[in-house]
């Protein structure tokens, strides 16, 4: 890939403290910096508890991709194994009906494939998906992506690092400690959500039992009177990336037409 080519993608799940919380305006103001800088990113999205915000899906679509992050981000290992190839088709024929479009990606909840991740590269090969991004690698990651054959088809698989997940505006605190190894494997795979900016700390249990409890909760904790200078953070770091920033199904296409 392409030194100066950047992916950025925003996991659109709800607030794991109050399922209910509305995160629209945190969507909208992650699209107008997006816009700013002619970001365009993927939006993994969980079809159930956004499906309702239609209007919403189509506008991300005009200038991103959709892709799925499953109907309900279950979150037990069980739960998961049972239920996630189930909720990988039905959340992409639910998108596919909203956007209009084929739906081409797919990203675990958690990033995790648990089990037998060929195994389930070929379940999503079959629901027809072209790429998954559900694996997480180190800090050490040097490998972007990696092309797997299924009856002479191009199925990709992305790797994202355990570095450039954390939320903003932490994150952009760990990028500049860890920088040398972001130089060493030019880390170019960023993650966010919109529950990344909010204010209202979370109760002990939720911090301490919840898998993202344990980075979310000292965010909110730290920026609980100012939740816009995560958003200020988010803007001058993409600023200053000065990259081009594809989707994953541009990079797909790229990679296919080798
Ligand atoms: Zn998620």
């Amino acid at each position: 890939m392409n030194d100066n080519i950047f992916l950025f993608s925003v996991d659109v799940e709800s607030d794991f403290t109050d399922k209910n919380r509305d995160l629209t305006e945190n969507v909208i103001k992650i699209l107008e910096i997006f816009d700013i800088f002619s970001v365009r990113a993927t939006f993994f999205i969980v079809a159930e508890i956004w499906k309702e915000k239609k209007g919403l899906l189509q506008e991300i679509s005009k200038k991103h991709e959709i892709a799925c992050h499953s109907m309900t981000h279950p979150d037990s290992k069980k739960e998961f194994d049972e239920n996630i190839i189930r909720e990988a088709l039905q959340s992409k024929h639910i998108l596919e009906d909203i956007v209009q479009n084929e739906i081409k990606g797919f990203r675990s909840p958690f990033l995790n494939s648990h089990h037998n991740d060929e195994k389930l590269m070929s379940f999503l090969y079959d629901c027809g998906f072209k790429y998954h991004s559900s694996c997480l690698k180190s800090i050490f990651l040097r490998k972007e992506y990696n092309i797997f054959d299924f009856n002479n088809e191009k199925f990709v698989e992305f790797y994202s690092d355990r570095l450039l997940i954390l939320p903003f505006p932490l994150s952009s605190l760990y990028l500049r400690i860890f920088y040398p190894f972001n130089f060493l494997k030019r880390a170019s795979n960023i993650i966010i959500h919109p529950h990344d900016y909010l204010s209202g700390i979370p109760t002990v249990s939720k911090w301490l039992t919840h898998p993202c409890g344990w980075w979310t909760s000292p965010l909110r904790f730290l920026f609980e009177r100012n939740v816009d200078k995560g958003f200020i953070l988010l803007k001058n770091y993409i600023g200053s990336l000065n990259k081009t920033f594809l989707s994953y199904n541009d990079v797909v296409d790229l990679l296919f037409k080798k």
